[in-house]
């Protein structure tokens, strides 16, 4: 079983990476931003709350995002290949949730993957993603709010996972095909 976080700025390439990682290696995927974008389509209340932190641009309570987590993970039952978290943790009580929620099914983050692109490149890339998707917190100003959230709340993870002695960095600028062979080689290697 491979757990992987995969990590990045919002536009770093997360969920393009996970879909290529899902069609080789059969792994689950959860990304948290769609849990909350499907909770919202439904009109639940979890969705109403999430609404107005994702179009401010801000990260939904910790207390929130790491009861959702666990019920999900375990949907996919004890034997799966690995789950790919695309989008969590964003904190490090979001880590530490997970690392807890993990241990206490014996399982583990296998790798942690940091996508790293430059900011200039993120911008461009979230504002074409708007236009053509109609996300709506994909516009010019709640993205430099998520940028700016993303560098005062979930780049000390970076540190946090070096220090679990699972961070890999990958650069994750310029073709596709080349990052994703970065990725595999990380996953080949576990
Ligand atoms: P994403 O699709 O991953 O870019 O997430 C879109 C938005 O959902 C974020 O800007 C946050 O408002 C919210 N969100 C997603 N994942 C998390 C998380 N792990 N913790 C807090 N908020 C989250």
């Amino acid at each position: 079983m491979k757990n992987i976080v995969i990590f990045g700025a919002p536009g770093s390439g997360k969920g393009t990476q996970s879909d290529k990682m899902i069609a080789k290696y059969g792994f689950e995927h959860i990304s948290t931003g769609d849990v909350l974008r499907n909770e919202i389509k439904n009109g639940t209340e979890l969705g109403k709350t999430a609404k107005e932190y994702i179009d401010n641009g801000q990260l939904i309570p910790d207390e929130l995002m790491i009861d959702i987590l666990a019920s999900v993970y375990d949907k996919f039952g004890k034997e799966h290949k690995g789950v790919i978290f695309d989008g969590f943790p964003r904190t490090i009580p979001q880590a530490e949730a997970l690392k807890t929620m993990l241990d206490e099914r014996g399982h583990k983050v296998a790798a942690m993957i940091e996508l790293d692109v430059p900011e200039e490149e993120l911008m461009k890339r979230l504002v074409l993603r708007g236009q053509q998707s109609g996300r709506t917190d994909d516009n010019e100003e709640t993205i430099k709010k998520r940028l700016g959230v993303y560098h005062s709340q979930t780049t000390p993870l970076i540190e946090w996972y070096k220090k679990e002695n699972i961070h890999n960095h990958i650069d994750g600028l310029g073709e596709l095909d080349r990052i994703f062979a970065d990725v595999c080689n990380v996953i080949d290697n576990i």
